[in-house]
């Protein structure tokens, strides 16, 4: 097993086991619902944006521990992060995950990077991709999405 694929393991279990920022935010001013019903992963984010900066982040949902561990990772690497910062991280994400870019360890460090891992699991892609689709939605339009 390589480094990358136990520090996968890793990070899944540990979020999966005590997912961070599982709230609600009450005073969010962006929310958006993730739906991906391949695998029947459902999240509801919630963020409070202040001047262009992402000030708080909760999320709560159900469904596989990939879906649900990449949710609480990302929140705590978006948070305290600019808008314009988080679309790029969903950009370095989505392409690492996808397979069109190489993982960007700069931009995404080390705890993203492990979830490079779930491109060996082709089904498992939408799963990590999702709180991600779910927070560029909140982020932009407001809307919910659905993967297919
Ligand atoms: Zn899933």
């Amino acid at each position: 097993m390589s480094d990358l694929s136990e520090l996968y393991q890793q990070v899944i279990l540990d979020h999966n086991k005590a997912p961070r920022n599982f709230r609600e935010v009450p005073d969010a001013n962006r929310t958006a619902d993730g739906d991906n019903p391949l695998c029947g992963d459902r999240i509801t984010l919630w963020v409070k944006v202040t001047d262009g900066v992402i000030e708080d982040v909760g999320f709560q949902g159900q469904g596989c521990a990939i879906s649900q561990a990449s949710a609480s990772v990302m929140t705590t690497v978006v948070k305290g992060k600019t808008v314009v910062e988080a679309e790029k991280l969903f950009r370095a994400f989505h392409g690492m995950v996808t397979g069109t870019a190489e993982p960007d360890r700069t931009t995404l460090g080390v705890k993203l990077v492990a979830f490079s891992g779930v491109k060996e699991f082709p089904a498992r892609v939408k799963c990590a991709n999702l709180p991600w689709h779910t927070l560029h939605a909140a982020l932009t339009n407001g809307d919910g999405i659905t993967l297919e």
